[in-house]
């Protein structure tokens, strides 16, 4: 052991081991990787080791296909086997609903290039000849599954690492992190203190623990999971082959071959934690006490689709912990606030993802970006509310209980809810609001007034709610809409150095006083970071605004380039709130409210100021994402009510009424408007989002403009167009394959009913050189191709006059 290196990994799981390979791989090898036992002997050792490239989020789905074709190479570098079994998988369904599920997935797999097939109960049996099919509508086929041995594959990862020049020091357990004054970290461990530039926290089981080392609370958690290993099955060994492995959605167990018997693994219902602060340190390679009671209900399901298991011996019974975040997903990247301290965890596949989280870390520390979207598993899409005991206790419940269950788009889910809601709440919930949630911030999604109880059925086709909805589309579109902007994140930058360091922080040009401007935000490599608005309210005071769930991201973006003096930031999303309100009658409302002139002349487009509304300083600028004349009311959380009293009598008479999510995006598809997350990503650049509009080429220097530049010469592959779907009973909802003939030429980034136009409407990422043509496309809804055809301009109001109006 040295006395320093440039980066300590915490942990010798499989996660540790690929971050360490990874390092090494992309140049960084004055690394060492600390273990506290062996290397494995966290939740490594006991994991069935089976792998799959499907995940519903494609940027995680396209990481984990990374996972799975590197096996190879490492076991090549390394010259150990990882001891790998290709079976080729299938997702059993069982009813009507999950086939359905299972062809839409589908169709999402080849908008990601990814090939799978669904097949018949015969076509199952054939793979797999111990399922009993009887009851199984089919199943979905994927050639790129199977398992591994957990121990080979840590061993490949760290043996090329150690051949590229990594030191790996085991049975030292690392007792205490501090930061040093110039940056550095001390790492006590059991045999001596050492320093690193950087920290990463690989520690599996104890991750939480090892945050809690330098004060962070990370959201994870183990929890028990058992699986059952038999003795040789007859039918298995009379077979020449290996079965497939066999994921049984409604039956809430996995089987894979195991020599000549099989793993039968569960996912029960009735799931449980095992140390949710994380394990003892003194916990070795053991196993926790099978609970064989509790899991019985799944086990017998099990045990009748696959009725072999009733003859034959069970060899062996595992109940091991492994951990969960609030949303299945790893947590990746810099720990905001903790400079240089990286966390890799919470990785609950690490056979389907260890190798991605080493690829995006090491990227990441290393080019200072993680190298693609990987929101879905970047720490930082969490803030400190989801590391608190019952919230984490009660959403991991429920992800677990779920894993198997369907999901619909349209489903809120009730766990940890409500933990955050505003004033409004109470006086929203009694004009009907149905709500969802959005990082655990209570939200409409539309209002179902004298409809008390009213419940939305599941469903991947318009729902029940669809009429309400269309309800508060037309009363935007006629009168005035009343949308509680709760969703929004406000940042308040000011200072002598607000406005240069604006400028350089974002593409677009800054807004004079008084003026509002939509202002995509780079990183270096010319991807967008963000699409805010900025609201110049003083020479050297500037609000903006984003959406509410980016808070923690957007903020260590800010943080880590925030000069040293000269500019005060504040984040202000959580004290101020308000309603954005649109349509032709906002007007008058609003200037019922303000003792000022708000004509088109006085307060024209694009105007923002602070003006007296219920007594507060209120923070008003003039926009919306409807496409109609619009205000933006912020006020301070405290005078929310008021407000919302204040506006609701104003529009009394005026056809005023609330509205929900649904609404606005029903309302900015029919303005072919882009939102974050869907159309713009962290993978997209400028040029393709139609986002170059509003960068300022020209202005100087500014964070990712050369690479932006390099966008427009160059030219994208892919464009942002309108897509109009000849769609009967669903609209698209993202990630459907747009095609051409047949050829897969983009994906739709999302959809919806354009409930004004009359029309499905979709926005969607395609091809280029065939946008122009004005070809005659087709979408896959649910799995079944609709035609469609490129919109050359937004279904509704085009030129924007009502916007300006
Ligand atoms: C029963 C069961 C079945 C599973 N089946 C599968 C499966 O089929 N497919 C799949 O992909 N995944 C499966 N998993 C999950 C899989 O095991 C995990 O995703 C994976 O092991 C996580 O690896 P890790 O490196 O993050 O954590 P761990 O394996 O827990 O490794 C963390 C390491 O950090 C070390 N450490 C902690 N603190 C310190 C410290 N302070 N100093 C030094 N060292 C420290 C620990 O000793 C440990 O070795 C299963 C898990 C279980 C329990």
């Amino acid at each position: 052991m040295k006395s320093h290196y440039r980066v300590v990994v915490v942990g010798g799981g499989i996660v540790g081991a690929s971050v360490l390979y990874h390092l090494v791989k992309f140049g960084w090898t004055d690394v060492a990787l600390i273990e506290r036992g062996e290397l494995t002997c966290g939740s490594t050792w006991h994991a069935a080791g089976g792998f799959h490239a499907l995940n519903d989020d494609p940027n995680i789905s396209a990481l984990q296909g990374y996972t799975i074709r590197l096996y190879d190479e490492i076991q090549r570098e390394s010259g150990v086997s990882v001891g790998m079994h290709m079976t080729g998988g299938i997702s059993l369904a069982a009813s009507t609903e999950r086939m359905e599920m299972l062809r839409s997935e589908r169709s999402m797999y080849e908008a990601m290039e990814i090939e799978t097939r669904l097949v018949t109960p015969e076509e199952i049996r054939e793979l797999c000849p111990i399922v009993d099919v009887t009851n199984l509508q089919g199943g979905l086929y994927d050639a790129h599954e199977g398992y591994m041995d957990p121990h080979g594959t840590t061993h490949a990862y760290v043996g090329a690492a150690k051949i590229g020049g990594a030191d790996v020091i085991l049975r030292n357990r690392v007792v205490e992190l501090q930061q040093l004054p110039d940056g550095r970290w001390s790492a006590v461990t059991e045999n001596g203190t050492i320093t690193a530039d950087h920290i990463v926290n690989a520690a599996g089981l104890w991750a939480r623990k090892v945050g809690q080392m330098v004060g962070v609370n990370l959201p994870v958690t183990p929890m028990q999971h058992h699986y059952l290993i038999t003795e040789d099955v007859p039918e298995l060994v009379a077979l020449d082959r290996e079965i497939v492995s066999i994921t049984d959605l409604e039956g809430f167990t996995y089987l894979q071959p195991e020599r000549k018997g099989v793993l039968l693994g569960i996912y029960e219902r009735d799931p449980r934690h095992w140390k949710v602060e994380g394990a003892d340190w003194d916990f070795g390679m053991d196993l926790l006490p099978p609970d064989i009671d509790r899991i019985l209900p799944e086990l017998s399901i099990g045990f009748e689709r696959f009725p072999v298991l009733q003859n034959v011996g069970i060899r062996r019974w595992v109940n091991g912990a492994f951990t969960f975040t609030p949303d299945g997903n790893p947590l990746v990247g810099p720990v905001p606030g903790k400079k240089n301290y990286w966390v890799a965890c919470g990785c609950m596949g690490g056979f389907s993802q260890g190798g991605a989280i080493g690829l995006t870390l090491a990227q990441w520390m290393i080019n200072g970006d993680p190298g693609a979207d990987i929101f879905g598993m970047d720490v930082a899409r969490y803030g400190a509310f989801a590391a608190e005991d019952s919230y984490l206790k009660d959403m991991t419940r429920e992800f677990y209980a779920r894993r198997f269950v369907i999901s619909y788009p349209n489903e809120e889910l009730p766990a940890g809810r409500p933990l955050k809601a505003s004033p409004c709440y109470g006086a929203l919930k009694a004009e009907g609001a149905v709500y969802g949630c959005t990082w655990a911030m209570e939200t409409p999604q539309f209002f179902a007034p004298g409809h008390s109880g009213f419940v939305e059925q599941p469903t991947l086709r318009r729902s029940n709610a669809h009429d309400f909805v269309a309800a508060e589309v037309r009363a935007t579109r006629e009168a005035a809409g009343m949308f509680e902007s709760a969703v929004y994140a406000r940042y308040e930058v000011s200072g002598p150095g607000a406005a240069q360091w604006l400028d350089h922080l974002l593409a677009s040009r800054l807004p004079r006083t008084g003026r509002v401007r939509l202002a995509p935000m780079l990183s270096p490599n010319g991807k967008l970071m963000g699409d805010l608005t900025v609201s110049r309210l003083a020479e050297d005071r500037f609000w903006l605004i984003g959406s509410y769930y980016l808070q923690a991201w957007h903020m260590r973006w800010f943080d880590d380039h925030l000069p040293p003096a000269g500019v005060t930031l504040r984040n202000l999303s959580d004290a101020w709130i308000g309603f954005a309100m649109s349509g032709p009658a906002s007007r008058e409302i609003i200037s019922q409210l303000v003792d000022r002139d708000m004509s088109n002349a006085a307060f024209p487009f694009l105007s923002c100021a602070e003006m007296q509304i219920v007594g507060a300083d209120a923070v008003v600028a003039r926009l919306s994402l409807t496409g109609e004349l619009g205000y933006e009311i912020n006020v301070p959380v405290s005078h929310q009510l008021a407000l919302h009293e204040a506006l609701t009598a104003a529009g009394r008479n005026l056809g005023l009424r609330s509205i929900g999510n649904r609404a606005l995006d029903s309302l900015r598809l029919e303005k072919s408007y882009g939102i974050w997350n869907s159309e713009f990503t962290q993978s997209c650049a400028p040029g393709m989002s139609n986002l170059a509009q509003h960068v300022a080429f020209d202005k100087g220097d500014f964070i990712g403009r050369d690479a932006a530049l390099r966008e427009r010469e160059a030219g994208a592959d892919k464009t942002l167009v309108t897509l109009l779907i000849d769609a009967t009973d669903a609209d698209a909802s993202g990630f459907e394959p747009v095609k051409r003939n047949g050829r897969l030429v983009g994906s739709v980034t999302s959809g919806a009913y354009g409930h004004f136009v009359k029309q499905s409407l979709a926005l969607a990422y395609i091809d280029r050189d065939i946008a122009t043509a004005a070809p005659e496309l087709t979408v896959d809804v649910i799995g079944e191709a609709r035609p469609a055809k490129i919109l050359p301009e937004p279904a509704y109001d085009p030129k924007g006059l009502r916007l300006r109006s």
